[in-house]
């Protein structure tokens, strides 16, 4: 909107076409993201409900544009799976996430960090080799990573099995994302060589608002228990979801209520400490 006087505002026409042309203009753009360097990671703290510690950090990719600023990885990242960008782009994110932590571990910060795949990197690339490759060139510890993967990511079963067989071999953590929002079948996960279970923020928003949310949570909690997982909650915005996650055992949270997502400086300045009681 053009400002004209005061009060008065000139909009451009209305295109119903809008929609695609944006989608166009940051598909070109999109390619050239990372040479120019507007690709960035912030760190979204995962804290011990039991002790308030920092016990890890979730990469979230940012694209930092001159002119349309900040763009949402829930508008670029469908764009970049439609048109293939999503390789190079995802394999630069953990490539970053595992240069970002090699340096934590070398300042003293003990800390995993969680980098999300998507279903193209999962299923059409031999993602396998690429993180292995990732820790030996950086140096990272495979234990100080963490592959998030989702539910519906998951299906051709047995080779989801044997790609996390080699992820647990290679000594990579695995974490299932949204978990609860998918319709995998529950009878597979312990088939699942993978060490967190991470409740979908669906259910942790309902919680004390919709018994049958907390149902759910409650029993996802417990499961995940069951099956030797820990269990991540997140999504926790409110006090009070907090302690009932607490009072139910859930061992590790996210969410604006403990951090936002923050970048590197952000991070360091506050010495990976953060008060959550
Ligand atoms: P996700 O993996 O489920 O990540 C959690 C999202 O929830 C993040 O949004 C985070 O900023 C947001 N969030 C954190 N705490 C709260 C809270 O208390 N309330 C609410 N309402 N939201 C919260 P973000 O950063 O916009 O990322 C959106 C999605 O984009 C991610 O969802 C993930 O699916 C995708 N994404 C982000 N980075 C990457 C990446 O490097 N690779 C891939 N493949 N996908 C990514
Ligand atoms: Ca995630
Ligand atoms: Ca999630
Ligand atoms: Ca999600």
């Amino acid at each position: 909107a053009k400002k004209e006087g005061r009060n008065k505002y000139k909009f451009y026409a209305f295109d119903e076409n809008e929609g695609r042309v944006d989608a166009l203009k940051l598909e070109i753009e999109l390619h050239k993201a990372i040479e120019n360097k507007q690709l960035l990671l912030h760190y979204q703290p995962k804290i011990n409900l039991n002790t308030g510690k920092i016990v890890g950090v979730e990469a979230l990719l940012r694209w930092d544009h001159p002119e349309l600023g900040m763009v949402s990885p829930e508008t670029f990242i469908p764009i970049a799976e439609e048109t293939g960008l999503i390789l190079p782009i995802g394999e630069w994110a953990l490539n970053a996430a595992c240069i970002q932590n090699k340096t934590w571990q070398q300042q003293g910060f003990s800390t995993v960090v969680s980098v999300n795949l998507s279903a193209i990197q999962f299923n059409q690339t031999n993602i396998i080799d690429t993180i292995e490759s990732i820790l030996q060139k950086t140096g990272l510890e495979p234990h100080f990573l963490e592959i998030e993967i989702t539910e519906s990511m998951t299906v051709d079963i047995d080779r989801t099995i044997l790609m996390l067989q080699q992820l647990k071999k290679i000594g990579v953590r695995v974490s299932i994302d949204d978990f609860g929002s998918g319709f995998s079948s529950l009878s597979y996960l312990k088939n699942f060589p993978v060490d967190t279970l991470k409740i979908d923020k669906s259910f942790v928003k309902e919680l004390r608002n919709n018994p049958n949310d907390e149902t759910i949570v409650k029993t996802i909690i417990s499961m995940a228990h069951n099956l030797n997982l820990i269990v991540v909650a997140e999504g926790i915005e409110t006090k009070e979801q907090l302690v009932f996650l607490q009072q139910h055992l859930c061992d590790e949270g996210q969410g604006y209520f403990l951090s936002k997502p923050l970048t590197v400086s952000q991070l360091q300045e506050k010495r990976f400490e953060i008060e959550i009681i």
